[in-house]
């Protein structure tokens, strides 16, 4: 990292997080029993840690996250109330902030990930995105174009969410309910308004990935202003625990 006080505070909060409050962080749970770790390493437990030291080294009050992302803030708040309650009251609890869609769906129904091969990347191409979105997984009881669907139960309905606008999305669910309209046209209107958001966030990506310099620049900037801030938490956060040279 280019603000190494973020590890310094994660290993100072390692002094005061008993085991077993990281040990029941649910995306620990679920890597190890996905991997099949039977000794699962400090770096894979703690990472929820470093990221609580991410969080309060700027003592924010809110933290946007996804849905998934909630027992960390929670576990954030723990640790934040032992420090100050161990030392000195320096950081606030912050609370977690959730978008409308708190969770966005891959193509294969579960939560977006890379590392679930489900995801549709802001660099695909609108042939890629249609590639993934006509096959991508429906409510299950519409297994005939006949049978009717219940949108709340569909991931494609999810994403309508996101971009479709609500006349044309009521349609959409009126239309899946009683079995008006296949999954496949409902894609297809999905795809209507996907494409073109989408279409203007490739082209910014894509005027950054060709110009790598000035995407160091602004991180060497951001992490500028960040270690200042972060500078000052640590001079408060050493003082507090006793190791001022
Ligand atoms: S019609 Fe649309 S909302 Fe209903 S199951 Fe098919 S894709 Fe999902």
């Amino acid at each position: 990292s280019l603000v190494p006080e973020h590890a310094e505070l994660h290993l100072l909060f390692s002094m005061v997080t008993p085991v077993g409050w990281l040990e029941r962080v649910p995306s620990y749970k679920e890597m190890v029993e996905q991997l099949g770790l039977e000794s699962p390493s400090y770096g894979l437990l703690g990472y929820p840690l470093l990221q609580s030291a991410d969080i309060l080294m700027y003592k924010p009050q809110w933290v946007p996250v996804g849905i998934d992302q909630v027992p960390h803030v929670e576990l954030t708040r723990e640790v934040a109330r032992r420090f100050n309650n161990t030392w000195k009251p320096i950081f606030p609890e912050p609370q977690a902030r959730l978008t409308e869609i708190p969770k966005v769906p891959g193509t294969d129904g579960r939560k977006m990930s890379k590392s679930y091969d489900n995801a549709i990347y802001l660099s695909d191409s609108p042939d890629a995105i249609t590639a993934k979105i006509r096959p991508m997984i429906t409510d299950p009881a519409r297994k005939r174009r006949s049978d009717p669907g219940d949108p709340d139960l569909c991931p494609v309905f999810d994403l309508h969410r996101i971009f479709t606008p609500e006349a044309e999305r009521e349609g959409c669910a009126t239309g899946c309910r009683t079995a008006g309209i296949g999954c496949l046209d409902c894609k297809g209107v999905l795809l209507t308004h996907l494409l073109p958001p989408l279409g203007d966030i490739r082209e910014r990506r894509q005027h950054f990935a060709d110009r790598p310099k000035e995407v160091l620049e602004v991180l060497h900037e951001g992490s500028r202003r960040a270690r200042k801030t972060a500078q000052n938490t640590m001079e408060e956060v050493r003082s507090a625990v006793g190791l001022e040279p």
